[in-house]
């Protein structure tokens, strides 16, 4: 409790016994120290504010850590302790008794999915202390491995996957439909579609671009991409400890915006989306930004249906799309306009979504969880998916597909299809096959 503006450390009043006179009879009665707590102001014996001291005075904001007041409500939300030993509740009163948290394992294992924040009463942040402390670590060179090659290949190649930014746009080849490239054919257009590296890159991400190619083509979208120009966003590496390179970043994205003529910015990337509204204008750059399910559910009823699907489809919330951003209902639109498809929903949906492990950097951090986690997030989502009855897993968000593909085999749940959105529209439309 603050005395005259300052922290008053707590004194024990805990002891090995005490003697307490009965109110009724006037008796001295000697309790033993599990007892006599209820009679004098109980305190954690074991506390230091130090380590709290030490995580306010980094650059950054990690001091609602200490506001924590140890009402338990963010444990069971929290997917990190579903697998493990989490929550901000253990870390804080990991911190108070004395741990590092800038050299705990506990620092990589945060998602940064926002379901804690959600439901906290002190507004214990967890989206500022762990970005915070990480790049507090990073920068004392305690990251693990497989981040800080990401790191090295986002500063070198502008994607997390260090692919070679000439081929950027080579998925457009197989689209079955030209693809505006602004960088050869300039001009005005109405939608930049900011594809971002897994969409780009990734063998699963291509298909869904594909499909997104050939909706946003048939609906009659005026759209165009960057191709070699584009570089990631970066927000999950902001998240996972590298401000300047996202700052690097930042300056790069916008200066390459700033040679085109464009209304909005559509991208498949919950990550990429976030920075947009969130981050981009704190540093003076605003768009106007939509999620491709934004930009297409309003256009939905302008599709030419060709085949039902008759498929029963469970829908994964993404925790950038969904608790950060608030949109639930874009996704859910679409996927209840595809003829066929039996929408059913997990129980932990929208604002109590489970995540999929990939954000804040746990996209690159699998390696490193295995140590301290019992499944992977994906797994357990799997296993969710599977317990609703669905044939399939939808997604939207670029992560997710080769996340959950993965944790399908490594559960034993091949018969589980794993779908972006766009996929099951452009089946429904007969462009693609569904497998
Ligand atoms: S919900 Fe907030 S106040 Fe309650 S235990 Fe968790 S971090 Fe602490
Ligand atoms: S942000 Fe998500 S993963 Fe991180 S502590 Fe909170 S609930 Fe757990």
């Amino acid at each position: 409790m603050p005395v005259g503006g300052k922290k008053q450390d707590p004194i024990a009043h805990e002891k090995e016994s005490a003697t307490v006179a009965s109110p009724i009879s006037g008796r001295e009665v000697e309790l033993p120290a599990m007892w006599n707590r209820m009679f004098e102001p109980r305190v954690l014996s074991n506390h230091s504010p130090d380590r709290f001291a030490e995580l306010a005075a980094l650059p950054g904001n990690a001091d609602s850590l200490e506001w924590c007041y140890g009402c338990g409500k963010c444990v069971p939300v929290c997917p990190v302790d579903s697998v493990g030993e989490y929550g901000p509740r253990k870390i804080h009163r990991k911190v108070q008794t004395g741990i590092d948290l800038m050299s705990d394992p506990d620092l990589w294992l945060c998602t940064t999915c926002m379901n804690c924040l959600r439901v906290c009463p002190k507004e214990v942040d967890m989206i500022q202390i762990m970005p915070t402390v990480r790049a507090a670590a990073v920068a004392d060179g305690k990251v693990p491995v497989e981040l800080q090659d990401v790191f090295e290949k986002t500063f070198r190649y502008g994607n997390a996957l260090g692919e070679n930014p000439r081929r950027r746009a080579q998925w457009t080849r197989d689209a079955g439909v030209p693809v505006r490239i602004l960088g050869s054919e300039p001009g005005p257009v109405d939608v930049l579609f900011y594809v971002e590296d897994y969409w780009s890159y990734h063998p699963r991400g291509v298909e869904a671009a594909r499909a997104f190619a050939r909706i946003a083509t048939a609906l009659g979208v005026d759209w165009a991409i960057l191709g070699p120009e584009e570089k990631t966003l970066g927000d999950s590496q902001r998240l996972a400890g590298e401000p300047g390179l996202f700052d690097a970043l930042v300056e790069d994205v916008t200066t390459t915006l700033a040679k085109y003529e464009f209304q909005r910015i559509v991208t498949p990337d919950p990550h990429g989306f976030n920075a947009l509204v969130k981050e981009y204008p704190k540093r003076g750059f605003t768009y106007d930004v939509l999620h491709y399910t934004q930009l297409l559910s309003p256009l939905i009823e302008n599709i030419t249906w060709a085949k039902p699907l008759d498929l029963k489809v469970t829908f994964h919330d993404p925790c950038y799309l969904g608790r950060h951003n608030g949109e639930y209902d874009a996704p859910r639109v679409l996927l209840s306009a595809i003829p066929g498809i039996d929408l059913v929903e997990m129980g932990r949906c929208k604002e109590n979504g489970y995540c999929c492990g990939g954000g804040g950097g746990g996209m690159w951090l699998d390696g490193f969880t295995r140590d301290y986690t019992s499944e992977r997030l994906s797994e357990r989502r799997v296993r969710e998916a599977v317990e609703s009855g669905a044939d399939v897993l939808a997604v939207c968000c670029p992560y997710e597909v080769s996340r959950f593909e993965d944790a399908a085999k490594s559960t034993g749940n091949s018969q589980l299809q794993v779908r972006d959105i766009v996929e099951l529209i452009d089946a429904a439309m007969a462009h693609e096959p569904t497998a």
